[in-house]
């Protein structure tokens, strides 16, 4: 438990970070001794929430030969497809190439997903704009923290690189999702609607996204 004091807080405030560390917040007239007694009262959200994180599934941190990772909507482990000095592995049915087996490959292993992605994420973003007939002017992949997809009203639709990663119909939820944004700037019902008229299962994406995003790392 770290006890950290916010200048910003109004309220005691609990959170459980990724690495497991639970945080309590101290607003500026709080103190220690009601923090504690806080942290007392939130015992039980705390459990629930530690299992819930115990519960998701999240991607491995080193990536070596034999790690599984998430590869076009599925897990796959990560094999020896030709050994070292010239060292190459494959996922599933794609074959990348490594600079070294004996370091962690996961930066050059996702470094070449968005690649991929940079190739694959905008060929289906304009088949996708032509079969709804929405105006696109530039589509860009990029490396998002925290966002799937956004767009600007001049036309540009960004889209995270990991995209590539989740599966199809989740991607194409995320596209139709942004171009449905051209035509309507905003969550309104109105925009759901027209969601839904090109992408009913949409739900089961945004289930999907809640549900495995850690292993993204977002
Ligand atoms: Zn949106």
């Amino acid at each position: 438990m770290v006890f950290v004091r916010s200048p910003l807080a109004r309220r005691y405030r609990l959170t459980l970070k990724r690495d497991g560390t639970a945080v309590a917040t101290i607003p500026v007239r709080g103190n220690e001794r009601e923090a504690v007694r806080f942290v007392e009262q939130q015992r039980d959200w705390l459990e629930r929430a530690r299992a819930r994180q115990a519960d998701k599934p999240r991607a491995a941190e080193i990536w070596t030969v034999g790690t599984r990772v998430l590869w076009r909507g599925t897990m796959h482990e990560v094999r020896l497809a030709t050994p070292e000095p010239r060292a190459q592995v494959c996922v599933a049915a794609d074959i990348f190439r490594v600079a070294s087996l004996a370091e962690n490959i996961r930066p050059t292993l996702e470094a070449h997903f968005a690649r991929r992605a940079r190739i694959e994420l905008p060929a289906r973003t304009w088949e996708l704009a032509a079969e709804t007939g929405v105006d696109v002017k530039q589509v860009t992949v990029r490396n998002q923290r925290s966002r799937w997809g956004s767009c600007s009203a001049s036309g540009t639709i960004s889209l995270n690189w990991r995209l590539i990663q989740t599966p199809e119909n989740v991607r194409d939820y995320i596209i139709y999702h942004e171009l449905m944004h051209l035509r309507e700037m905003n969550h309104s019902a109105r925009f759901w609607h027209k969601v839904e008229a090109v992408c009913p299962w949409w739900r089961e994406a945004e289930k999907w996204l809640k549900r495995n995003g850690s292993l993204l790392g977002l």
